[in-house]
């Protein structure tokens, strides 16, 4: 069974590599090869003449078929790649023999500022290669896995403005403040519920707004699935995951004592195991009332949690976590931190050394847990 997958694997890499052989002799008027030449050495300024200038299109391809975005792409010169987009280039042009995409070429080469200009320009994630392969498949496969995690989880501001701006006579749903924090909700590649609340307490801290939130929250995620084959299932899960946590938030602030501290305590109860009670049960039921069951890294995730008891590894959150970063879970990197799992938490507790935080914050919220152990 092993053998199909090998086979792919070779092929990706011989795709790869053929895109390194851009020292082939190119046979096209001097202009053309002129702004290839350029694009090559990174030089912006003889770029910007040759195009505004000398007129040179850029919609040609040289005999590897790369376009001049897909090449200033390839090589990550993002001051070349905004240039190119403002002067007509198509953000998703594939006129590349294997259908590989600007964004597929920033992304193979790791360039992840030259990512996220495309991406901001629309660059499209789900579109794939001649073997079936997205930019962040392809991202993965190198090694990028930092790229591949931002391909994956980004929501363009563009998409969140029909919400923070009047709709003809309705008034704006929410503050474009507001539109700012959802969107850094949504994008969280290492996604944990106790972020998504630190955020709230930290910008959102008023039932009304929650709310709204949550019903941007909900037609964003629906306008995610377009149809049974044009869907961006990450952010379609992310938002339901977001605006699940949301309504947690709004139902505490709704009551007496309006509390979110008392919320990420019941998120972060452990068993003997050190597995996050809360957490799990809570993703586990906002799982039930995802819409779109036919998303298949839906079908993934559900097929391997009911194969796992509530309280075993793998957790729901890790899971979770690897479907939306494309890897495996920050828990199991070395410097996990005990509250959030941010992967690289910079502090110990002092007294057993044992344990990591990302933030004074997080050892702070951790502590009622914590404190039971930290002795012995
Ligand atoms: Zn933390
Ligand atoms: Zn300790």
């Amino acid at each position: 069974m092993e053998e199909p997958v090998a086979i792919q694997q070779n092929e990706e890499a011989k795709l790869i590599e053929d895109l390194k052989l851009d020292e082939k002799k190119k046979i096209m008027d001097p202009l053309h090869a002129g702004l290839f030449k350029a694009i090559e050495n990174g030089d912006f300024g003889s770029v910007q003449r040759l195009v505004t200038e000398e007129n040179v299109s850029t919609a040609i391809s040289d005999e590897n078929d790369m376009s001049p975005l897909l090449q200033a792409a390839y090589r990550g010169h993002t001051d070349i790649v905004r240039f190119l987009l403002s002067n007509g280039a198509d953000v998703n042009i594939t006129c590349h023999t294997n259908f590989y995409t600007p964004l597929m070429m920033a992304a193979i080469s790791g360039k992840m500022d030259t990512c996220r200009t495309l991406l901001d320009a629309g660059a499209k994630v789900s579109t794939t290669n001649s073997i079936g392969k997205t930019a962040s498949d392809l991202a993965s496969f190198v090694g990028q896995h930092d790229v591949s995690a931002l391909i994956r989880n980004f929501l363009t501001f563009e998409r969140l403005e029909p919400y923070f701006t009047p709709q003809g006579s309705n008034p704006a749903r929410i503050s474009e403040s507001t539109a700012k924090c959802l969107q850094q909700m949504v994008m969280l590649a290492n996604f944990h519920p106790v972020k998504v609340v630190i955020l709230v307490m930290d910008q959102l801290c008023d039932v009304s707004v929650l709310k709204n939130c949550r019903n941007v929250l909900d037609d964003l995620g629906r306008k995610c699935v377009r149809n049974e084959k044009d869907f961006d299932e990450i952010l379609a899960l992310k938002c339901h995951e977001v605006s699940t946590i949301l309504s947690l938030c709004c139902e505490r602030l709704s009551k007496d004592k309006p509390d979110l501290t008392a919320l990420v305590k019941m998120l972060l109860k452990e068993n003997d195991a050190g597995i996050q009670l809360g957490c799990e049960k809570v993703i586990r039921d906002s799982l039930m009332k995802f819409l779109f069951t036919k998303l298949p890294a839906f079908l993934q995730l559900v097929q391997t949690l009911s194969n796992t008891k509530v309280g075993e590894e793998p957790t729901a959150l890790s899971c979770m976590q690897s479907l939306f970063s494309g890897m495996q879970s920050m828990r199991d990197s070395d410097k996990w931190c005990a509250t959030c799992w941010e992967g690289s938490a910079p502090l110990q507790c002092s007294a057993c050394r044992k344990v990591r935080y990302c933030s004074q914050r997080c050892q702070k919220l951790n502590w009622f847990i914590h404190k039971k152990k930290c002795s012995k």
